[in-house]
């Protein structure tokens, strides 16, 4: 039998230890079942997150990846889709403490550094796992990051997008059995233009995917050894993009901290992350409003 595996579920308890002993990271991918097209399964937020945090672990060398997590803030009135909190609303009674209880679980267990990273993304869930993660950092004192996956790589022109060009390019490199592109065309919505159908492929994919990855694994190996002082500069520039969001959705719009990220260079967030470069966040931070 030859065994291979970053994923928590399928680890013998010597393959769980000797993966904590290489790197004492735990990720925790999170998503939902929503509709996304005709062409895309119904999993695909939950299944990419996975995919792509189980790619990061094995270019780090170490490191668990725990089973997705379905369900979030949010999702599309269509079909197939479970929404198990609204997204127009602060109120928040599951995911926030879920997040927290496996926090204090995963440190209980000895883990060093959390990535929590969301293929699901709407105005709040995003700030739900950004803050819930910022605080937990400050709780257990180790480093907890919590971010959508796009945010990794906006540098390369991937902004996020809902079964678009770059989700489904994903899922071409990542899952391949699990999109079907032929079936937009059936699709009033994802196929009223051809631009998904044509814009998309395994290579943008791949491009996306390892960047995103090597930048987690990056940042996954230097988690465990920050100083007190680098910890303490994370959580403040990861609290400073909570507050512009925060504020931007209570003053403005829900997503007004969001719409002026190239322009004021936070598509530099994956960079400045992987560099450890947190008071150019901070900064960049406060030019989102
Ligand atoms: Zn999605």
């Amino acid at each position: 039998m030859s065994r291979d595996t970053v994923q928590w579920e399928r680890m013998l308890p010597a393959e769980f230890r000797s993966a904590v002993d290489a790197l004492p990271v735990v990720f925790l991918p999170l998503g939902t079942v929503e509709w996304h097209g005709e062409h895309n399964c119904l999993g695909l937020d939950a299944l990419k997150a996975h995919a792509l945090c189980v790619l990061a672990a094995r270019k780090a060398g170490g490191g668990v990846v725990h089973p997705p997590m379905y369900g979030g803030m949010g999702g599309l009135d269509k079909p197939a889709t479970v929404v198990m909190e609204p997204e127009m609303t602060w109120d928040n009674y599951l995911l926030r403490p879920w997040l927290e209880k496996l926090c204090y679980e995963f440190h209980r267990q000895g883990f060093r550094a959390i990535i929590i990273l969301t293929g699901h993304y709407g105005h709040n869930q995003q700030i739900v796992v950004r803050e819930t993660a910022a605080r937990m950092s400050e709780r257990l004192q180790i480093p907890v990051l919590g971010t959508p996956e796009y945010w990794l790589a906006q540098d390369v022109g991937y902004l996020g997008d809902h079964a678009g060009v770059g989700e489904t390019s994903l899922m071409m490199y990542l899952l391949p059995d699990l999109v079907d592109i032929r079936r937009i065309r059936t699709d009033p919505e994802y196929g009223a233009s051809d631009a998904i159908e044509k814009g998309s492929s395994p290579e943008l994919g791949k491009r996306y995917a390892e960047l995103i990855a090597d930048r987690l694994a990056k940042v996954a190996k230097a988690m465990p050894r920050w100083s007190e002082a680098k910890l303490e500069a994370f959580i403040r520039a990861e609290r400073a993009l909570v507050s512009a969001q925060v504020k931007g959705w209570r003053k403005h719009s829900p997503w007004a901290a969001w719409q002026h990220i190239p322009e004021r260079g936070l598509v530099h967030y994956g960079a400045y992350l992987a560099d450890e470069r947190f008071d150019e966040i901070e900064k960049m931070a406060g030019k989102l409003l």
